[in-house]
C-alpha cells in the first residue's frame, strides 16, 4: 500500500533531479559507453520521469573489475568499520557484522584441534526487482558489506533511482571505492550473463521471478557460484471457522494490499471456511471499497498505480478468466480512473481452484476467495503449487495452528498476522520459491564461507 506522508510536502521533481543518473563504478560516477541512456516512466501517468545510464556489457565488466580489485582490502577492514552505517536492513546487518563468529574444537580422538573461521565469499553480483527498490537492495548490500564482500548491484530498469541515490549515501558514509558498484541497464541478460560466467564473481544473489531465477541458476552452474534466490510466491491465506473475523479481514488487507499486491509475499489464494465465507467476503469488500486509489504523494491516497502496462494487463486478464469460470465480483473489477496503470481494489468470491490466478502470482490488488470445509482439504489445496514462500493462517485454536504451520510447505508462516517480513527474521522460500534466506542471523551466512583449519596436537 502506498504510504502517505502527510505534511512532508514532497517535491518529487526536486528529488528526481538530485539523484545521479550515471553508473557508479570504483567510487566514481561515469556515463555508459557511447553516452547511452534509457527512460524511466512514471506509472501514475505512463509518461517519462527521467532517463538514466544504459550500461553495455563492457560497462558491467568495469563494475565487476572494480569489485574484484577492491575485494582483498575490503575483506581486511574491521567488522566495526563495516558496521558503521544504519537504517533498517543496514541497522540489522551492522549488528551482524560484529557478531560473525568461529569455533574451536577438539578432534574426537584428542590428537588435533579444529579452528573454524568465517571468510567473505568474495565479489558478489546482486540483481533486484522493482517492487521494493530500496529494501531489495539494502537486504543484499547490508549482509554483503557486513561479511566483507564487494559487489556489483543491478536494480530493475523500471526503478533505478533508489539504488543510484543509495550509492551517493554509501560514498558519504565512507564505503571504500570499488566495494559497492551500481550498474543500470535495459538489457539485463546481455550485461549480467558475461559477469556471471566470467569466473571473477563468486556469488549471485537474485530476487525476481522463478522463470529468471532458473535461467540464472543454470548460468551460475558453469563456475559453481554460491547462489541465493528469492523467487516467486503463491501465498495461501487460510481463515478457519474459529478465527477472529475482524482480525482476519485486517490481516487479509495487509497481506494483499502491501505495495498494491505487487509483492512475492502477497496473499494470492484466500481460503475461507464455508461457514464464514459470506460474512468474511462482506467485511473485506466493505473495507477494500473504502481504499482511495491515486498518485502516492497525494493526501489520503491508499492505493497507487501498478508498475506498468504489462502488469495492469495481466491483472485484468486474470480477473476476466476467474469471472468466466464462475467467480463473483464483490467489489472492484473494471477500470480505475486516470491515465496511469491503476487497478481498483477488488474482491472476488467463489473463485474455482482451476482459475488461472490460483497458479500465477496476481501482482495486483485483487483478493480471490475460495471456500473450504476441512483442515486436510485446505492444507492439500494450499500445498498444491510449485511455490513455497509464505502462508498465512488465521485460527484461535493453538493445536490447529501448529499442526497447519508444520504441514504447510513454505519457508515462512504468518499466524494471525498478515505481514512477515522483518530484517531480524530469516526471509525465504522452499520449493521453487528460492534458495537461502535473507535477514535474521542466517542472512549474513549467505555471504560467508566456512574455513576449517586442522592443527595437529599429538
Ligand atoms: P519481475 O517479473 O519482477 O520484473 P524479473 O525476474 O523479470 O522479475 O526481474 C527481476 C530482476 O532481474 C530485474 O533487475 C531484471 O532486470 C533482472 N533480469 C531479468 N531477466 C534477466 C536475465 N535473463 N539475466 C539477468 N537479470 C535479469
Amino acid at each position: 500500500m502506498t504510504a502517505a506522508y502527510p505534511g512532508l510536502n514532497i517535491d518529487e521533481a526536486k528529488i528526481v533531479d538530485a539523484v545521479e543518473k550515471r553508473l557508479y563504478v570504483d567510487g566514481r560516477w561515469v556515463d555508459a559507453s557511447g553516452g547511452r541512456t534509457f527512460d524511466v516512466l512514471d506509472p501514475s501517468t505512463g509518461e517519462k520521469l527521467c532517463s538514466v545510464a544504459d550500461a553495455s556489457p563492457e560497462d558491467g565488466r568495469a563494475g565487476l573489475d572494480a569489485a574484484v580489485a577492491a575485494q582483498p582490502a575490503f575483506a581486511k577492514t574491521s567488522p566495526r568499520e563495516r558496521a558503521d552505517m544504519a537504517a533498517e536492513f543496514f541497522r540489522h546487518f551492522a549488528g551482524e557484522a560484529v557478531r560473525i563468529d568461529g569455533g574451536y574444537q577438539t578432534a574426537p580422538a584428542g590428537n588435533a584441534r579444529f579452528l573454524i573461521a568465517k571468510q567473505p565469499v568474495g565479489p558478489s553480483l546482486l540483481i533486484t526487482p522493482w517492487n521494493f527498490p530500496m529494501a531489495m537492495g539494502t537486504r543484499k548490500l547490508g549482509p554483503a558489506i557486513a561479511a566483507g564482500c564487494t559487489s556489483v548491484i543491478k536494480p530493475a530498469h523500471q526503478t533505478p533511482l533508489s539504488m543510484l541515490a543509495l550509492m551517493g549515501i554509501l560514498a558519504e558514509a565512507g564505503v571504500p571505492a570499488g566495494a559497492v558498484n551500481c550498474i543500470t541497464a535495459m538489457d539485463a541478460s546481455g550485461v549480467m550473463e558475461p559477469l556471471i560466467r566470467s569466473g571473477l564473481a563468486r556469488k549471485l544473489s537474485f530476487t525476481g521471478s522463478t522463470r529468471v531465477g532458473r535461467i540464472l541458476l543454470e548460468q551460475c552452474a558453469e563456475k559453481v557460484l554460491r547462489t541465493s534466490l528469492e523467487l516467486g510466491g503463491n501465498a495461501p491465506f487460510i481463515v478457519f471457522e474459529d478465527a477472529d473475523l475482524d482480525e482476519a479481514v485486517d490481516g487479509a488487507i495487509a497481506a494483499k494490499m502491501r505495495n498494491m499486491g505487487e509483492a512475492c509475499t502477497a496473499a494470492n489464494r484466500i481460503f475461507v471456511h464455508s461457514s464464514t465465507i459470506d460474512e468474511f467476503g462482506r467485511r473485506l469488500a466493505a473495507k477494500m471499497a473504502k481504499l482511495t486509489v491515486g498518485r502516492g504523494t497525494e493526501p489520503g491516497v491508499n492505493v497507487g498505480p501498478l508498475i506498468d502496462e504489462a502488469g495492469l494487463e495481466k491483472v485484468r486478464s486474470l480477473v476476466a478468466d476467474a469471472v468466466d469460470r464462475g467467480a463473483t465480483v464483490l467489489t472492484g473489477g473494471g477500470v480505475a480512473a486516470g491515465n496511469g496503470y491503476f487497478y481498483p481494489p477488488t474482491v472476488l468470491t467463489g473463485v474455482p481452484r482451476d482459475a488461472a490466478m490460483a497458479d500465477q502470482e496476481i501482482f495486483g490488488p485483487v483478493a480471490p476467495l475460495t471456500p473450504f470445509d476441512t483442515e486436510d482439504e485446505v492444507v492439500a489445496a494450499a500445498n498444491d503449487t510449485e511455490y513455497g514462500l509464505v502462508a498465512y493462517v488465521f485460527t484461535n485454536d493453538l493445536r490447529r495452528a501448529l499442526r497447519v504451520a508444520e504441514s504447510i510447505e513454505t519457508g515462512m508462516v504468518g499466524l494471525n498476522q498478515g505481514i512477515v517480513s522483518n530484517p531480524a527474521a530469516p526471509f525465504g522460500g522452499v520449493k521453487q520459491s528460492g534458495l537461502g534466506r535473507e535477514g535474521g542471523t542466517v542472512g549474513v551466512d549467505e555471504f560467508l564461507e566456512t574455513k576449517y583449519i586442522g592443527i595437529a596436537m599429538p
